[in-house]
């Protein structure tokens, strides 16, 4: 009797799954604020930053900050006078970068002496999601 449920095997369902996954997908993710869930930026907006489009950091607190560095971040406002105070990136002031809609503080915006400027953006505070088209 058993032999008739072999052609139920498990390895024939696999197959079907890997089929299913290999379909071509467009992924484009869009990143919304965690807190409110505004569109804040994307990731074809990353940028390497000293390398590396990714930072871990502490503050004179204390406190641990991975950030992701982002070219353009449309759905934040810059707030603050620029500093140079304890900045995390050698010859870049920074102000505090904060979501649009709901206000809170994302990250920071950090501009270079030399005129570069860019986002670090809080990965915890960033929540990814597909693009509706
Ligand atoms: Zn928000």
């Amino acid at each position: 009797m058993e032999v008739y449920n072999l052609d139920q095997s498990p390895g024939a369902v696999t197959a079907t799954d890997t089929r299913t996954r290999a379909k071509p997908q467009r992924r484009k993710p869009r990143l919304h604020c965690a807190i409110c869930g505004h569109l804040i930026t994307g990731n074809e907006h990353l940028r390497p930053v000293d390398g590396v489009p990714r930072h871990i950091f502490t503050n004179p607190a204390g406190i641990e900050f991975c950030i992701a560095c982002f070219s353009a971040a449309p759905g934040c406002f810059v707030a603050g006078d620029p500093t140079e105070a304890y900045t995390w990136f050698p010859g870049c002031c920074w102000s505090m970068a904060h979501c649009s809609e709901c206000r809170s503080q994302l990250g920071w915006f950090f501009q270079h002496l030399d005129g570069d400027t860019f986002y670090g953006l809080r990965v915890e505070l960033l929540e990814e999601r597909e693009a509706d088209s």
